[in-house]
């Protein structure tokens, strides 16, 4: 069954559980998702980002039969999705979701882009997820968190980077945008052996409360 991710996503907020959202990174990796998610009886999103295949449009196509035969809803997202250009492409695809990370910019700026392509996405029947505040990555940082030669990642660097819970209330009501990404402290990547995680359930918590769309938790 073929769906966006709003309606998968909105019944997992309403009944309290998470979806899995794995990066399929070629046509094996789409069947064994797809297969994965049959076998527990639980829907999938497959996030697909632009880099993916050099055929994305065939790529898509191959996922989005899949998906039509497949006995549990299975949504298909652009994950990271770029500038303008990217975005629009995919819309062309077959594509049910599109994910406009536009998190490195101003607050202001980030809801103008944003709004901007909800209207358009909304228009054609695919739903949209942003981020706010940013996840990063671990690539290039070892078990002290450190990045390069000297740069430590410190916990007040992080922090800084986390989603702000009223920002968040604000963002969703004026873009429109289905579900919204957070940064609670995840971070994009494999973990150095010995760098521990550290998330701010608390700030999960309030924002779940406050936001009135279904969060998204990017990271490895
Ligand atoms: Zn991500």
């Amino acid at each position: 069954m073929l769906y966006t991710m709003k309606p998968i996503l909105d019944k997992a907020r309403e009944d309290h559980y998470a979806v899995a959202a794995p990066n399929v990174l070629d046509y094996k990796t789409i069947d064994v998702a797809i297969k994965t998610a049959e076998k527990k009886n639980a829907p999938i999103i497959l996030n697909v980002t632009f880099e993916t295949n050099d055929d994305l449009s065939t790529f898509v196509n191959y996922a989005k039969d899949k998906a039509i035969h497949s006995k549990v809803p299975v949504a298909i997202n652009l994950d990271h999705g770029g500038d303008y250009e990217q975005i629009i492409k995919s819309l062309k695809m077959d594509f049910t979701s599109i994910m406009v990370d536009r998190s490195m910019l101003e607050f202001e700026d980030n809801i103008k882009e944003v709004s901007e392509i909800v209207k358009i996405a909304h228009t054609l029947g695919c739903s949209v997820e942003a981020e706010l505040g940013h996840v990063g990555t671990n690539i290039g940082a070892d078990s002290e968190g450190m990045l390069g030669s000297n740069t430590i990642i410190t916990e007040e660097d992080k922090k800084a980077t986390f989603t702000k819970v009223e920002e968040a209330v604000e963002y969703v009501e004026r873009t429109k945008v289905d579900c919204l990404a957070v940064a609670i402290g995840t971070v994009h990547g494999l973990y150095p052996k010995g760098l521990k995680p550290s998330i701010d359930f608390e700030l999960l918590k309030k924002l779940r409360d406050a936001v009135k769309v279904p969060l998204v938790i990017h990271g490895g």
